[in-house]
This record gives structure tokens, C-alpha cells and sequence, in this order.
């Protein structure tokens, strides 16, 4: 496994990969949901690369940047037995050099959901994905189903600007109480971890009633709120019942729908969904 951190060190390795390139994206402090899309790479793909890097312009003003959790040590001794060819670890200098002035921009589907409270969030998101794109040149991309308007974003700027790329989206990785992995969960302590499981809890409720029959989206929505409102420690942002691919609100559910919610819990945003297919 090669780390590199230029931009030319990482074209002089690209170019000794002849087969199909997996790529998979990373802020780094892996766990277990990183892990699964790196082996499903690895499954698919001749050749893996993952790239790791802390990206400043898709955190807001007010948000966590500097208190992001890193450990690229760690990472790597993570990754070192999944069979990955080559690691990236560029610095925010490298990516974003003094002057730099291109973004690239999503339109409707950025604007709900996480983009309504992170406005400035997807553009840094699919700025710099566009750029690992164009510097890596992967045949496929993995992403997790987690973030799942990320994803819906992704398919949309790789569909408009035609990159060359099959966008794969991966199932979200839980843990055994069904708190989806996160590297920001490490924030969690005592009674906020125990509460955080009312995320899982209220898309298995929304979940059940849709097994059961209820298309009402506003009905599903209620039903996730109040599972939620039923542990005190919990502030809502949003809670949703949304078009799989548009993101737009539903007033039933007829085809492929994501229910989605996020939700502060102290000082720790958590977000979840599930696919209603
Ligand atoms: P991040 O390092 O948080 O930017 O995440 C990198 C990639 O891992 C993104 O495509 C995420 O959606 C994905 N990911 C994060 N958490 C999970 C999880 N629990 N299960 C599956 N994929 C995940």
C-alpha cells in the first residue's frame, strides 16, 4: 500500500493502475461503515484507492472543523490489510491553493434537508468531490447510504457533468444497538449514547406502519416525531418522508421514498435514514 500526498505523486502512482480503479472517499477516523465500502471496492474493483482529507469548505462557519476527529495512523493500519493499492492524504494547501476561485454547484436537490440547515455544506461536498474525480480518474465510487442526500447530490453532479464514473451506493453500517456508525458518535458519552438509539427506533417505527400499509407520508413523519420526542435529551432539526431521488416531500408514498431525519443530541449532530423501496 503507497500513501501518497502530492498531486504529482498521486499522477505517478494513478498511472501504474491499469485495471478498473475503485475509489473510496474519506474524511478519515475510519470505522467499521468506511471499512465496508473499502471491501466492497476491493470486490469490484482490480484496483482501490481511498483518499483521506478533512474537507474545510463543507463545514459551516459555526460547525466542527477544527474539532473533527483525525488519527491518520490509526486509518492506516485500518486500511493496510483490506488490499488497497494506494492511499491520499492531500493537504488543505494542495486542494485549495492561494487563490483558488472554482466551485462546482448542485441545484434543487442540494436545497432540503441537510443542505436547509447546512446551506454552504454540498457545494464544498461536491467541489471536492468533482476534484477527486478529476484527480484520481476512478472507474467506480463508493459512497454510504448514511449520508444518503450526499449520495442523491453525487449521482446528480456525476449524471449533469458526465464524469466517467458508476456512483455505488453501500448500505449503512450499524452498530449492534442500531446507532449507524460515525465518526462523530466518538462525541457521545453516557445517557446522550444510551439516547441515540431513538434515531434507529423511530425509522423502525415509520418503517413498521409502512410494512403495515400506511402511504400517508405526513402519518410516517408523525410517527418518526414522536418516537423522537419521546427522549428528552433530543432537539429535531427535520424529520422527513421524501421522493428517493428528488427529495422532495411526499404526500404518499408510491415508489422508492427515504425517510430521514437529523437531530442534535448536546452538542453532537446525528443523522439517519432508511429506504423505503
Ligand atoms: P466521511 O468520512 O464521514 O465523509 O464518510 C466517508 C464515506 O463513508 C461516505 O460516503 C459516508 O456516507 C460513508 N459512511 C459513513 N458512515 C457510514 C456507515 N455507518 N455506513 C456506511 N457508510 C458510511
Amino acid at each position: 500500500m503507497k500513501t501518497v500526498i502530492s498531486l504529482s505523486d498521486l499522477r505517478t502512482a494513478r498511472l501504474s493502475l491499469a485495471e478498473t480503479v475503485g475509489l473510496v472517499p474519506t474524511m478519515g477516523y475510519l470505522h467499521e461503515g468506511h471499512l465496508s465500502l473499502i471491501r466492497r471496492a476491493k470486490a469490484e474493483c482490480e484496483h482501490v484507492v481511498v483518499s483521506i482529507f478533512v474537507n474545510p469548505t463543507q463545514f459551516g462557519a459555526n460547525e466542527d472543523l477544527s474539532k473533527y476527529p483525525r488519527d491518520l495512523e490509526r486509518d492506516l493500519s485500518l486500511i493496510a490489510p483490506l488490499g488497497v493499492e494506494l492511499v491520499w492524504t492531500p493537504t488543505s494547501e494542495i486542494m485549495y491553493p492561494k487563490g483558488y476561485q472554482t466551485w462546482v454547484e448542485v441545484d434543487t436537490v442540494t436545497r432540503p434537508l441537510e443542505g436547509s440547515m447546512r446551506p454552504t455544506h454540498f457545494k464544498g461536498v461536491t467541489t471536492v468531490v468533482a476534484k477527486l474525480f478529476n484527480a484520481i480518474q476512478p472507474h467506480k465510487a463508493y459512497f454510504g447510504q448514511k449520508d444518503a442526500q450526499q449520495a442523491a447530490v453525487i449521482r446528480q453532479m456525476t449524471r449533469d457533468l458526465n464524469f466517467p464514473v458508476d456512483v455505488i451506493v453501500c448500505p449503512t453500517v450499524r452498530e449492534a444497538d442500531g446507532l449507524a456508525m460515525s465518526s462523530r458518535n466518538k462525541y457521545l458519552e453516557g445517557a446522550d449514547r444510551q439516547a441515540a438509539t431513538v434515531l434507529f427506533l423511530a425509522l423502525n417505527a415509520a418503517k413498521k406502519a409502512y410494512e403495515g400499509g400506511e402511504r400517508d407520508a405526513e402519518a410516517l413523519r408523525r410517527k418518526m416525531k414522536e418516537v423522537l420526542e419521546s427522549e428528552p435529551r433530543v432537539q429535531m432539526q427535520y424529520v422527513s418522508c421524501a421522493d428517493y431521488d428528488t427529495l422532495e416531500e411526499l404526500d404518499v408514498v408510491k415508489g422508492k421514498a427515504l425517510l430521514s431525519m437529523a437531530v442534535m443530541l448536546g452538542k453532537t449532530r446525528l443523522i439517519d435514514n432508511f429506504v423505503l423501496e
